[in-house]
């Protein structure tokens, strides 16, 4: 393990170093690249120096995309010849909020916990991907990752704190620490938010009867079915399969596999047509659950992590946290803090 503090001069010549070997994946503010012209996109991107990392601003959306492409071509096909794609994946640092690395840990469950059927389009990108922990200073509105119990982590390859002098720096993977030569020895510890703006309780016990309730129909009429709070969510990991086939031939083309949102029309429409999630209230119940009661089942901990991106994309104000707050009022808050 390795801690010091570092200049900007000192973290220029790291940096340069750490890129000969990783792509450097962090938050970056793209000016006039948001919805209006006058606006800027917070996502992650390639950086080019340390600089350009946006330390203090959360991201509208989340890292998954490195792990889980919006679209991703699995494999070609000619006849019956199927060809699978080898990816060329770079090593790769990705800079991380302790949700998010929890939220890592979520998609890690999708995708490898089944022991006989790993994913291995997720599993070969995963495993060339190292963690470094960004701190929150302060909570952001809609955060409630303190009620989750996903404020902290000790899941990260090193941590980096931003100063208006430089940087303090925890190393605690050995590959990465011969990079980080330099600098001053000092103590340096991550600090993790430790209250929500807004806390909320997570029930603990959500009984089948909650399926039938009144507080549904709510949402089918508020929610326009966009399915950006999927999207913008760490932890939505659902796609769906296209076949593309070539222009020059009817049968040879690739297999790709692309996200999908359950929120959106005909996202549970089965073989014969059957749909069996047609009011939009019934698929929030679907999303939500599946968040706080249903995965937790599987796994023992639960799916969202309290980043709040949902809340901050909704073109129609649906707050995840105040529906979990609902749920907790009807089941008769028989939650924990966590
Ligand atoms: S707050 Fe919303 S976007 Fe964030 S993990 Fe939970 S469900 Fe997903
Ligand atoms: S972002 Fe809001 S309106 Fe869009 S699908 Fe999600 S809950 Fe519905």
């Amino acid at each position: 393990m390795k801690m010091l503090k570092i200049t900007q001069e000192e973290a220029g010549s790291i940096f340069e170093s750490l890129s000969q070997r990783y792509k450097i994946i962090a938050p970056v503010e793209k000016i006039g690249e948001g919805r209006f012209s006058n606006t800027s996109l917070l996502a992650y991107a390639e950086v080019k120096s340390f600089e350009e990392i946006e330390f203090f601003k959360k991201t509208e959306r989340p890292a998954k995309e490195i792990l889980f492409p919006v679209r991703q071509s699995l494999f070609e096909f000619k006849k019956k010849d199927i060809q699978e794609l080898h990816e060329k994946i770079p090593p790769s640092i990705v800079f991380l909020r302790a949700c998010d690395i929890n939220a890592i840990g979520v998609t890690d469950a999708h995708f490898l916990n089944n022991e006989k059927f790993k994913d291995i389009y997720y599993k070969r990108r995963r495993e060339a991907v190292k963690l470094f922990l960004m701190e929150c200073k302060e909570p952001f509105g809609s955060c409630f990752c303190v009620s989750m119990g996903t404020n902290k982590t000790e899941d990260y390859s090193g941590f980096m704190r931003k100063l208006d002098d430089g940087y303090e720096i925890k190393v605690t993977d050995g590959e990465l620490e011969n990079y980080f030569s330099g600098g001053t020895p000092k103590d340096v510890e991550p600090a993790f938010v430790e209250k929500d703006k807004n806390p909320i309780t997570i029930p603990r016990e959500i009984d089948v009867s909650l399926f039938k309730n009144e507080l549904w129909k709510e949402y089918s009429q508020r929610c326009s079915a966009c399915g950006r709070c999927n999207t913008s969510c760490p932890t939505c990991a659902c796609f769906t399969i296209q076949d593309i086939f070539s222009q020059d031939s009817n049968d040879a083309g690739q297999r790709r596999r692309v996200w999908s949102s359950c929120q959106v029309k005909n996202f549970a429409v089965l073989a014969g047509n059957h749909d069996f999630r047609v009011p939009k209230g019934d698929r929030m119940r679907y999303k939500v659950l599946h968040k706080i009661r249903d995965f937790k089942k599987l796994t023992g901990f639960n799916m969202c992590v309290g980043c709040g991106r949902c809340d901050d994309v909704c073109p129609d104000y649906i707050s995840i946290s105040k529906c979990i707050e609902k749920i907790n009022k009807i089941t008769g808050g028989n939650g924990d803090d966590g």
